[in-house]
């Protein structure tokens, strides 16, 4: 048992419910104690405040107490805190399902494209699993290049006939683009207008037919997605608000998370989140200088694309067609992903496999000599793993033999590795060789 935790009087509590979701960014300033504003963690040998080894984050220095729990470094657990980013950023994570349900959605209304009496659309209604009902539903707004208004002009002159309009969800009208990735950009491209033959004006070029979607244009698309169409589009508002999937304010994970590590007594050396999220509060500063100054445009582009790099870096540096982040050395950057991916990651290396007693593993092979439902284990796997059975009147005799053959049995017999007494007392039987020693009682156990 571990006994490192202290005692605490508060009341157990039972988890009722697991409910995944997306932080909000109400929530991740809710739940952070301190804003940060400095890529430095030091300060004349001092942590510095506001900085990314800020004390009110938790302390991971056996002489310092946590300034947010006042616990010491084995009891605290550390505290999240925030960055407010200067612009809205994309979250590489949510990238392709940001995309999807910018091409569900009006670019203009933010409605959802497809109307109701397209059959595609009423099926996928139907479906109950949400992440398939927005697959269904991305196929049937995916093809539509004008979202259903009311006023649509190009419903070869209906406009005029006093029938009822074809029933729409009552959107814009408005013409849509074709929406792509282009790494972490995002391209908005219209179609060229098709030139009609009795029109004489000729309907001036968009100015910029293709243009680089930003993420705060994107926040501001997914902002106004009704409630009831983010329930459509398998997302419950409550949770998962699908403008939260873009970043708006950065949590940053606490030093016991990304410990440094004291080179010597005077250098340390830091983890490589803590010199990615440097790297991050730096640009974000940059970023925030620049608009401030009122640089043009393209600069402030230029500058928050740079951001926009470190932050998708920090959460997977194995990007697909993208540079790597490096430390100064040359050395990449592990990011956050790796962490938890792969064999050696969190999950599988150290949550999944767990190692425990009268436990082994070994080669198995097929043997013509045993049984269907028999298993071949290598002798020396047998006799190693034990385990222990309490004497009864009914096993006593068969236990004392497995006692006295220890744990060298002769071919083909198997044998006891330890006895353990009432009182919990454990007796190796490789040093006890007196057959004296050997005395099994009703309630002891034999392993
Ligand atoms: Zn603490
Ligand atoms: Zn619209």
């Amino acid at each position: 048992m571990d006994t490192r935790f202290p005692f605490s009087p508060a009341e157990v509590a039972k988890v009722r419910t697991v409910q995944f979701g997306i932080l909000s960014p109400d929530e991740i300033r809710q739940m952070s104690v301190v804003q940060i504003e400095h890529g430095e963690t030091m300060e004349r040998g001092k942590p510095k405040p506001a900085g990314l080894s800020d004390p009110r984050l938790g302390t991971i220095d056996r002489k310092m107490k946590c300034e947010t729990c006042m616990a010491n470094m084995a009891e605290c657990p550390g505290h999240f805190g925030h960055l407010e980013l200067a612009k809205p950023m994309f979250h590489i994570g949510f990238l392709k399902t940001v995309l999807a349900i910018m091409r569900c959605v009006c670019f203009n209304c933010s409605k959802i494209l497809a109307d109701e009496e397209d059959t595609r659309f009423k099926q996928a209604l139907k479906i109950r699993n949400p992440k398939n009902r927005l697959k269904r539903i991305y196929d049937a707004c995916k093809s539509k290049k004008k979202c259903s208004g009311g006023d649509d002009i190009d419903v070869q002159g209906q406009q005029d006939s006093e029938e009822p309009m074809k029933k729409s969800r009552g959107g814009c009208g408005a013409q849509q683009p074709n929406i792509t990735i282009d790494g972490m950009k995002m391209v908005a491209e219209y179609k060229a207008p098709k030139k009609k033959s009795d029109e004489q004006e000729q309907l001036p070029e968009p100015v910029e037919r293709k243009q680089i979607l930003s993420a705060e244009r994107v926040l501001s698309v997914l902002k106004r997605i009704s409630d009831e169409d983010c329930l459509l589009l398998g997302l419950n508002p409550k949770y998962a608000r699908p403008d939260w999937m873009i970043l708006q304010v950065l949590p940053i994970p606490p030093p016991p998370v990304r410990p440094s590590v004291m080179m010597d007594t005077s250098s340390r050396s830091e983890d490589d989140l803590t010199h990615q999220l440097a790297m991050i509060i730096r640009h974000n500063e940059n970023l925030r200088r620049q608009e401030r100054n009122g640089a043009p445009a393209h600069i402030i582009s230029e500058f928050a694309q740079l951001l926009q790099f470190h932050i998708a870096t920090y959460f997977d540096n194995e990007l697909p067609g993208q540079p790597r982040a490096t430390q100064r050395s040359g050395r990449p950057i592990k990011s956050i992903c790796s962490r938890l991916k792969a064999k050696e990651g969190r999950i599988r290396g150290n949550l999944m496999g767990k190692r425990v007693d009268f436990s082994a593993r070994t080669v198995i092979t097929p043997d013509p000599t045993i049984n269907i439902d028999e298993l071949g284990v290598p002798w020396s796997i047998a006799l190693n793993l034990t385990y222990p059975e309490t004497v009864t009147p009914y096993n006593i005799e068969r236990l004392k033999e497995l006692v006295e053959y220890g744990p060298h049995p002769p071919p083909g017999k198997t044998g006891a590795k330890y006895i353990i007494r009432e009182d919990g007392q454990r007796l190796d039987l490789r040093y006890l060789k007196k057959s004296s020693d050997h005395h099994l009682e009703l309630g002891y156990k034999a392993s």
